[in-house]
């Protein structure tokens, strides 16, 4: 069977394997649809010859050996989880074309010196606790014993042990954290989540940085007073002050760093949510992305102007206070080169991207080099029952990552 053809079988095989729900695949970790997917890809990397195993936390490993045991390893993979009312490619392509890469290298009769891991990871997801990159964090090590019994389940409040002893797990994390272990590379292969490798024509990205997330908290105060009777010219309208703000913000994020930064506010809330009050409070939430800490900054000092000017013209006062606040985490320039030369190799089109979503490459990228390798999403959607990756462009990505494997099996470990 052509790897493409194998791609989309196991593909398809998954996307049937999900909890009933309105539209799409469902597949949350620590569930028994989890446990089956699982057992789905497991069986397909031991018909290839890989020597499967899951960890405590439930990640799930295929290894093929290399010629020398010993060598640092190539790790590859992504996650196997999925939101609600999902697809069935994010997370889950990256394993089905390492996994396939893996089938190439078995089936070429040349085996690699160095031991190549397919690794499927579990809870990348914030679904079942709204904690995300539970799997990589737990092997990378920032996270332990004490998120067990720290992270509840959203819908049934269980810790995170008592969910993964229900699973059929020990409920510990013995053997998890891969922490000084010497590794060569980790390379995930994921799908691009936004539209610039369609748009442009392009098969292959090669991603440079992974951008940072800023969040900032925005209380707007306002006045409450009778909707009919206070004129346009007099009130202090918290829910207009608010808008005022956002519209300031993306407008000059789009003409400024289009395609560099995004500004979004996702969440608002108006108070005291009458229909016959105007508000006298308004909270909500912008989220800053970028690989570049001046634009991000620039950003923020441009929040901080605007809403002096929002409070004069509305008659409000504006409270800003900045929540969490991560660095942009840049991919190993070597594995960059790899993969862009494995593209040229091929006669495959690239371009090198940032990635504006958070992937457990960046956790993996505190303790390996690590490289990320995108294909094209139709429409640039995902989180959706119709994101789709085209099956040639799944086969250029399995291709993509065979020969960055070769190329650093070939390299020495100095
Ligand atoms: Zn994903």
């Amino acid at each position: 069977m052509a790897k493409q053809e194998r791609i989309v079988e196991d593909i398809e095989a998954l996307r049937r394997i999900t909890q009933p729900c309105a539209c799409g695949t469902q597949r949350p970790s620590y569930t028994p649809e989890y446990r089956r997917g699982v057992e789905y890809v497991r069986r397909r990397m031991e018909a290839f010859g890989l020597k499967t195993r899951e960890d405590n936390a439930g990640n799930l490993y295929g290894l093929l050996e290399g010629r020398q045991p010993d060598a640092p390893k190539l790790i590859s993979g992504s996650h196997l989880d999925s939101v609600k009312c999902s697809g069935a490619y994010d997370g889950i392509a990256g394993v089905l074309c390492a996994l396939e890469a893996a089938r190439m290298i078995v089936e070429s009769g040349v085996p690699l010196r160095r031991p190549l891991e397919v690794l499927g990871t579990i809870g990348e997801e914030g679904t079942r606790f709204g904690q995300a990159l539970i799997g990589s964090q737990l092997i990378e090590g920032s996270w332990g014993e004490e998120q067990l019994d720290a992270f509840h389940g959203l819908e049934d409040g269980l810790s995170l042990r008592q969910t993964m002893r229900a699973y059929g797990l020990p409920g510990n994390v013995e053997g998890v954290c891969r922490r000084g272990e010497r590794v060569k590379a980790f390379v995930e292969l994921h799908a691009e989540q936004g539209p610039v490798l369609e748009d442009a024509g392009l098969s292959i990205g090669v991603v440079e940085n992974i951008v940072a997330i800023s969040w900032m908290y925005i209380t707007v105060h306002g006045m409450a007073s009778h909707p009919g009777t206070i004129p346009m010219s007099v009130r202090r309208d918290a829910c207009v002050g608010a808008c005022r703000l956002v519209c300031a913000v993306t407008d000059y994020a789009r003409e400024r760093y289009d395609g560099e930064a995004t500004v979004t506010a996702g969440k608002m809330e108006v108070f005291p949510g009458n229909t016959n009050c105007i508000p006298s409070r308004c909270d909500l939430t912008l989220d800053i992305r970028t690989c570049s800490g001046a634009y991000r900054d620039d950003l923020v000092r441009f929040i901080r102007e605007k809403k002096a000017e929002v409070e004069r013209e509305c008659r409000v006062e504006i409270e800003v206070r900045e929540g969490m606040r991560q660095a942009p985490t840049a991919l190993d320039a070597g594995i960059q080169q790899c993969i862009e030369d494995s593209c040229r190799k091929l006669g495959y089109s690239w371009r090198r991207m940032n990635s504006g979503a958070g992937h457990d490459a960046m956790i993996f990228s505190r303790i390996w080099p690590t490289g990320m390798v995108f294909v094209p999403s139709r429409g640039g959607l995902t989180h959706h029952p119709d994101e789709f990756v085209p099956p040639e462009e799944l086969a250029k990505g399995a291709d993509v990552l065979y020969e960055t494997f070769r190329a650093l099996d070939a390299q020495s470990d100095g």
